[in-house]
């Protein structure tokens, strides 16, 4: 094979995953993974690690499995990184790291993404732990969510010798890692569990069910002698389209489907809270958050359509799960705007009326925006509607916290990259401050927190001294 070409990735066959919920992208043997790893061409100045944002020494892991000594190369990644497991499986790497790959000009760019999971997962597998903790330095620091922002700033915080407690809201941590993105995509016992696992060994103490705002507000965290606070509260809102008929039984934020199914396991038959399993499933959306939505309902039995304004072009998700939602059957209905959604007699969800739209121009980012055909209306059955249109961050934090500012769409505001809120010794990071976003700028957020809240509390003490 080229030097150009990439070592192809087996995946679960299409037939047969739309009847599990197990992974479909299957990894690399370690014989591939070698073989991928020797195309890397060791650049001096890597442009894949300047566009990282938590910056992973990408040649120095790959080399390793080059080499052979998958355990190194693992622990590279764990410097870096405090998921690198996951990582490996949901990261845009496409747009990142990858895109800027020199191999990518001539031919195929390093799977760097593949070969992330791959020595991740080799460590996960031989029961591999990376415990960094320093002795402890005496300093409380609270965290709350434990999402890839809230566990990528205690784990840096944990290296630096800090005590560090998370706080969540939910019965089990991970955030989205775990409520969010489906088991098929990653596998939430074998990964994210262990992921978590490694940030416990390294002294992290995880508290859930506890919503801050409601149980404790920050003013109790910090009467319990805590120094600083870092709020990773993730972008949990759902929004809806503000159409007739979005209150019908059957319609559902994507948030929720995925979180009961999930989490509350409601694919099963002894589910306590089963979902309504529908014949035909409206999806609304485009973005990573509908494609997980609509193979889902292709799994839990129905015929799925995914009703997007745009072109297959303009969708928002990745690639990746692009293709594999077509591979497993998912029909997409393109330059469709829903309308309404239409109910019987019951109050259930009979159809969606849609109107075709087309595309025209483009707004000031370039994007080309859809304009509705007239007389173009249609009926188009269904009994479940999903929609996956955005979220926000959830207000109750900020509205139980003086002086801790939002802006108008419940974004926690921050003055500086660092993290700092307007309320002394609270920073915040990742989704809560960005809005719906992605899991590495997420942790990349949780490291810069991490930095400034060490900053912070050293600075503090040379004050007190
Ligand atoms: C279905 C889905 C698929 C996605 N797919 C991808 C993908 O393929 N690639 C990608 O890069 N990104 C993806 N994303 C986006 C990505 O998951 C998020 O950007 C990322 O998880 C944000 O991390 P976070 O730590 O800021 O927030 P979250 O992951 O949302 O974590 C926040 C945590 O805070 C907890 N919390 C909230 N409020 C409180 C409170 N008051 N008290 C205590 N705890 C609280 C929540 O329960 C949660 O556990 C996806 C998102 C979704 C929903």
């Amino acid at each position: 094979m080229s030097k150009f070409t990439r070592i192809p990735i087996r995946y679960q066959d299409p037939d047969k995953r739309i009847h599990n919920f197990d992974e479909v992208c299957l990894g690399y043997t370690p014989e591939e993974a070698v073989a991928e790893a020797k195309r890397c061409i060791q650049c001096k100045n890597p442009n894949c690690v300047s566009i990282c944002p938590v910056k992973i020494d990408i040649p120095g892991f790959i080399k390793e499995i080059a080499n052979e000594d998958f355990e190194k190369a693992a622990r590279i990644l764990n410097e870096y990184s405090s998921l690198p497991a996951v990582c490996g499986r949901v990261c845009p790497q496409e747009d990142q790291c990858e895109k800027t790959c020199i191999l990518g000009r001539k031919g195929d760019s390093i799977a760097i993404g593949k070969l992330e999971r791959f020595a991740a997962d080799y460590a996960i597998e031989n029961g591999i732990r990376f415990s960094n903790k320093a002795r402890s330095n005496g300093h409380k620091v609270a965290v709350i969510g434990s999402g890839p922002a809230g566990i990528s700033c205690a784990g840096e915080l944990l290296k630096k010798g800090y005590e560090v407690k998370i706080f969540e809201a939910l019965h089990k941590p991970g955030g989205v890692l775990v409520y969010g993105i489906p088991e098929f995509r990653l596998p939430s016992e074998k990964i994210v569990s262990a992921e978590i696992e490694n940030l416990k060994d390294m002294g992290a103490e995880i508290e859930t069910n506890v919503v801050v705002g409601r149980t404790i507000t920050l003013k109790d965290i910090f009467e319990e002698g805590y120094e600083a606070i870092f709020i990773g509260s993730g972008a949990g809102l759902p929004l809806f389209l503000d159409i007739p008929g979005v209150n019908l039984n059957g319609v559902f934020s994507a948030n929720e489907y995925l979180t009961r199914n999930n989490l509350m396991n409601a694919f099963k038959e002894e589910a306590d809270t089963p979902i309504k399993l529908g014949k035909r499933v409206a999806v609304i959306g485009g973005g990573n958050v509908a494609m997980d939505a609509a193979r889902t309902a292709k799994r839990l039995g129905s015929d799925v359509y995914v009703i997007y304004r745009r072109t297959k072009d303009e969708l928002p998700a990745r690639d990746e799960e692009i293709e594999n939602a077509i591979e497993e059957g998912i029909n997409f209905k393109f330059l469709t705007n829903p309308i309404e959604i239409l109910g019987d007699k019951e109050g259930r969800v009979k159809a969606v009326l849609c109107e075709k739209m087309e595309l025209r121009g483009e707004d000031s980012s370039g994007r080309k925006f859809p304009v509705k055909v007239e007389d173009s209306q249609f009926a188009f059955e269904v009994d479940v509607v999903i929609m996956a249109l955005g979220t926000t961050p959830n207000p109750l934090i900020a509205s139980t916290a003086e002086e801790l500012e939002i802006d108008d769409k419940n974004r926690i505001i921050t003055l500086n990259d660092r993290g700092e809120t307007s309320k002394e010794g609270v920073f915040a990071g990742g989704d809560t401050v960005t809005g719906s976003a992605t899991v590495i700028l997420a942790m990349g957020a949780g490291k810069d927190g991490a930095k400034a809240i060490d900053k912070y509390i050293k600075k503090q003490q040379k004050e007190l001294a």
